[in-house]
């Protein structure tokens, strides 16, 4: 057997093992967004509610200041009114008080409507933050059992990472490296078995003037022309 044949098989066992445990890691980042995508859809319900609450309480007050200047005005009327002595121009004012108070009695309608619409509002959004409260706290099992598992394989994934690097220790600089860059550029398995004379990666026959160096030493360090992937045979293996 070569004696690098171990040691690559070693290393790519150990990356395997970390790309495992990456797939899980990246299963429980999925999972745990469908809480967090849940709980962003009903605080979006609060933003609503509070800028919709927000809108009516202004009205609210905005329709409250008019109120105001008009009963003052009104009243102003009502003074001169008392004190004209002039029919033509009292009967004018007269007028204008009664045209004023119906204006004021519609005026006083809306604020009434609008200050009910404005309560209604706010407990709108009292209500979208007891759901979120709701939510937060039912999800709280559910979060704390997901920090629990990351973190267990965040400390298996460091492991792994120290057990690798160990592994991959024992490579010669010039192999280290060549192993490096085709698990770059590989999505699929850097050492591959051949297969009566076949790549098992990208299926290409190996070439008559390899298989000899092949059979003899277990390994193909050159790697299958076609595809890069270093072979071996499994016989090799013991
Ligand atoms: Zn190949």
């Amino acid at each position: 057997m070569h004696p690098d044949l171990p040691k690559l098989l070693d290393v790519q066992g150990k990356d395997r093992r970390l790309a495992e445990l990456g797939v899980t890691m990246d299963a429980l980042v999925t999972e745990r967004a469908v809480l967090d995508a849940a709980l962003e859809r009903v605080r979006a319900d609060i933003a609503a509610a509070t800028r919709m609450a927000a809108d009516y309480a202004r009205r609210r007050d905005e329709t409250a200041a008019k109120l105001d200047t008009q009963r003052s005005n009104q009243e102003k009327r009502r003074v001169r009114l008392e004190s004209e002595r002039n029919p033509r121009l009292a009967a004018q004012l007269m007028a204008d008080v009664e045209l004023a108070r119906s204006i004021l009695a519609q005026e006083e309608s809306d604020w009434m409507r609008l200050a009910d619409d404005a309560t209604q509002r706010a407990s709108l959004v009292a209500e979208a933050e007891a759901r979120v409260a709701a939510l937060e706290e039912e999800q709280a099992e559910a979060r704390a059992a997901f920090a629990a598992q990351m973190a267990e394989i965040q400390a298996d994934v460091d492991a792994a990472k120290a057990e690798r690097e160990s592994a991959a220790s024992a490579l010669d600089r010039t192999l280290r490296t060549r192993y490096d860059r085709l698990r770059n550029a590989r999505k699929t398995e850097i050492l591959v078995p051949a297969e009566k004379s076949i790549c098992t990666a990208c299926y290409t026959a190996i070439p008559s003037s390899r298989i000899g160096r092949l059979e003899a030493e277990g390994l193909l360090l050159e790697g299958c022309e076609m595809c890069g992937a270093i072979i071996y045979l499994t016989d090799a293996v013991v």
